[in-house]
């Protein structure tokens, strides 16, 4: 009799997204046969988690940890590989469903595997939405693939947008927390360290995005993200401050009416609404209590401090390479920010001088968008190095 369970896949199963879409799927083994797991380097968990949950195969995609990896699954008959190449196979795997989790673009060629095989794609990897919007949703158009978002904004809105009414809605609001420097000074934001960025007051998540979070980055992420979830034009999607983080985000409809979605800021419910859809399944996330959350506050975002909302609309009104261009940038002026070689406010510079740089480039095809990302990624690290960036 064939496996009447559901085949998933994990792409960044060690991420946190990884290891919440890991807690849930280990909470339902009836539910759920996990055909794949693919990690970047962190053998130890991957093989924990390969074994806790009888994976066909895990996947270490920098190929030096692949010796390591088998050694550890030993005698355990999962299959194990290694490298980019083994990433993106592990993703054409025959899953139902596939938890995008890579963290930048390098999920993208991955996510788009998986794409092309029509697969249920729940999406948490916003990047390669950025980076390659129009390939990705051509592709899961063409293909009859699924995507479901994950990201909690866009999952809030996915649930209250009502498609059969798309002409009724006026707008998408996304709600942001504003991140650890809401209330600070310009001159405590160029003082800023890796430690105090990655310090989210709500959310706990993996170190890019919460940099991302800080410098407001990743709500211009997640603008050109909704702009390719729900077809909105740059105009239509409104960016609020919400620093509690209990309204996910909103949709406002013609009759005045604005439906929002709730919840505690916890990813297990973001992540379950995606790997139960169509139907709703249980997630442990603390439960909503309002009064005693009192009050929630609404402010809008100031445009001095976070110029990353401006350059984000700036790329999608510019469109072609220049969404790629911006979230190449900011993915080596992130990574320099960690590594101690770039300050907190210089993230936001060189994403613009970047961005500033950048020629007529044409996005038809992956090629493109590989090379456009290449380009962009060549002239930040040059700029960085050249001490142009600061
Ligand atoms: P993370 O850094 O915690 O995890 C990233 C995962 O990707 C890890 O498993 C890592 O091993 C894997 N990975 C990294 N590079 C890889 C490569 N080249 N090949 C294969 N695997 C690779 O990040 P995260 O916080 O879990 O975020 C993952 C994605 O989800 C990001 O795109 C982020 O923007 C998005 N997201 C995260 C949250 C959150 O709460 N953490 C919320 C919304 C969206
Ligand atoms: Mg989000």
């Amino acid at each position: 009799m064939s496996d009447p369970r559901r085949g998933v896949t994990i792409l960044g199963s060690t991420g946190s997204i990884g290891r919440n879409t890991v807690e849930l799927i280990e909470a339902a083994p009836d539910l759920y046969r996990v055909e794949a797991l693919v990690a970047n380097s962190s053998t130890e968990l991957l093989a924990d988690q390969a074994r806790r949950l009888r994976a066909g195969l895990a996947v270490v995609a920098d190929e030096s940890r692949l010796p390591d990896l088998r050694e550890r699954l030993a005698g355990s008959g999962i299959e194990t590989a290694g490298g980019a190449a083994a990433v993106v196979e592990a993703a054409a795997r025959p899953a139902d469903w596939v938890m995008a989790a890579i963290v930048g673009a390098a999920g993208l060629a991955p996510t788009l595997a998986a794409a092309r095989r029509g697969a249920v794609v729940a999406l948490a990897n916003k990047e390669c939405l950025v980076c390659a919007g129009q390939l990705m949703m051509a592709e899961v158009a063409a293909h009859g693939a699924t995507l479901l978002p994950v990201d909690s904004e866009h999952s809030a809105i996915f649930q209250v947008f009502e498609t059969d009414q798309r002409d009724q809605v006026e707008k998408i609001i996304l709600t942001a927390s504003g991140g650890p420097f809401r209330r600070s000074s310009l001159d405590e934001m160029a003082a800023v360290t890796p430690e105090q960025a990655v310090a989210h007051p709500n959310w706990s998540m993996g170190a890019k995005i919460s940099v991302d979070s800080a410098s407001m980055m990743n709500k211009g992420l997640e603008l050109i993200e909704a702009h390719h979830l729900f077809s909105m034009t740059e105009e239509r999607i409104d960016i609020v401050v919400h620093p509690q983080s209990v309204i996910h985000s909103l949709v406002a409809y013609g009759d005045g009416s604005v439906l929002a979605q709730l919840g505690s800021p916890d990813m297990r419910t973001p992540i379950a609404y995606a790997l139960g859809w169509p139907r709703r399944i249980r997630a442990p996330s603390p439960r909503l209590d309002l009064a005693a959350i009192g009050t929630l506050t609404f402010e809008s975002p100031d445009p001095v401090r976070f110029p990353a909302l401006r350059l984000a609309r700036r790329a999608l009104q510019t469109g072609g390479a220049a969404p790629t261009v911006l979230n190449a940038a900011n993915e080596v002026a992130v990574q320099a920010f960690l590594s101690r070689t770039l300050s907190f406010l210089g993230i936001a510079r060189l994403v613009e001088a970047t961005l500033d740089a950048m020629g007529a480039m044409t996005i038809g095809n992956l090629d493109d968008v590989m090379a456009a990302d290449a380009w962009a990624r060549a002239h930040a690290q040059a700029a960085i190095r050249a001490g142009k960036a600061h």
